[in-house]
């Protein structure tokens, strides 16, 4: 079986690993976000990819859900006291190699889904990971600033250094109009028997993948079941602030909302959590298979019977 699974970073990359334990000899292609990416430093970080990798490959920190294990900060210290900023985004000392790495391959020429697939060669994943481009794509987010004046940041500055605490009121992934989906994206849709959406963020993560010209398109047009899990259980994202940018392009932090905005056309199943089970209806008259499922991502059985369940619901819509 070849399944396709759209992917942010944490809520992502905990859901893969479950399914990696749910479907070990299913042969999984990754397309990651690469819209959270940032140049610190002189450095391409790739958080996203990072996140999926780090998980899968058993460096990450497990209780933060990014960066690596057994970190330091001794380089993040020391940029701090030459007085460099930013000083808000946590880069370790083991991370820092990563990036490094990243940054000298691309500066030799390499893509960034050749640049992915060096690194993944350390780490082995046990899925096969690409950017969703190999071109710079960087989300935006527009901000109020003073009075009826409106500024842009970077999606890291907004999220990483904001909180999100300000309302974002637009969303934007600068250069996706521009960009092409990396080697092997189209092919891999075009191929798969199944297509997933993990409960990733609808709009920095899964929808900046979508804004690729190409991907949403070879996706509805796969003829194969796609299946989403909802990143909102009871109102709100499980971690995260996710219900800042859904508001941003106007959609409610509900399961449901979140089922409409993919839409029928894109979307064949959505698994929302057993406590939204009075969302079923909503999304079933919307045109979308729905069922309720424990959708807590609490431990390696949990997650692997999320994954189970959506390629239940796959099985489902594809009879
Ligand atoms: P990010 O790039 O690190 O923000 O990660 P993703 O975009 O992949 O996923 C973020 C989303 O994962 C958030 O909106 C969370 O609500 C969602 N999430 C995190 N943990 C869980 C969980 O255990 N269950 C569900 N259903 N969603 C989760
Ligand atoms: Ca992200």
């Amino acid at each position: 079986m070849r399944i396709v699974v759209l992917a942010g970073g944490i809520g992502g990359a905990r859901f893969l690993r479950g399914l990696r334990a749910a479907a070990p000899e299913a042969d999984i292609t990754v397309i990651g976000n690469t819209g959270d990416d940032i140049h610190l430093f002189g450095l391409k970080v790739c958080p996203d990819l990072d996140t999926v990798m780090y998980t899968l490959g058993g460096g990450i920190n497990e209780e933060q859900g990014w960066g690596r294990a057994d970190e330091t900060f001794h380089v993040k210290e020391e940029l701090a006291a030459y007085g460099v900023e930013p000083t808000w985004f946590g880069l370790g000392d083991r991370d820092f190699a990563t990036h490094v790495i990243r940054t000298q391959m691309l500066g030799a020429g390499y893509p960034l889904s050749a640049v992915t697939e060096a690194l993944c060669a350390r780490w082995k994943p046990g899925v096969r990971l690409l950017p969703m481009t190999d071109d710079r794509v960087e989300t935006h987010v527009a901000i109020q600033a003073e009075e009826g004046t409106r500024k842009v940041v970077h999606f890291q500055e907004y999220w990483v250094k904001l909180r999100a605490a300000v309302a974002a009121e637009a969303v934007v992934p600068v250069g996706a109009d521009q960009s092409k989906p990396a080697p092997g994206v189209l092919e891999a849709i075009s191929t798969a028997d199944v297509i997933l959406f993990p409960p990733s963020n609808p709009v920095v993560s899964i929808g900046a993948i979508l804004a690729v010209p190409g991907i949403r398109e070879a996706i509805a047009e796969a003829g194969v079941p796609v299946v989403g899990l909802s990143p909102i259980v009871g109102g709100a994202p499980v971690r995260g602030m996710a219900d800042k940018v859904l508001a941003a392009v106007g959609v409610e932090t509900t399961a449901a909302a979140v089922a409409a905005h993919y839409g029928s056309g894109l979307l064949d199943g959505w698994l929302v959590h057993t406590s939204d089970a009075d969302a079923v209806a909503d999304v079933e008259a919307a045109g979308i298979r729905c069922r309720a499922v424990p959708l807590l991502m609490a431990d390696l059985d949990a997650t692997a019977q999320m994954a189970r369940e959506a390629l239940a619901l796959a099985e489902e819509a594809r009879a």
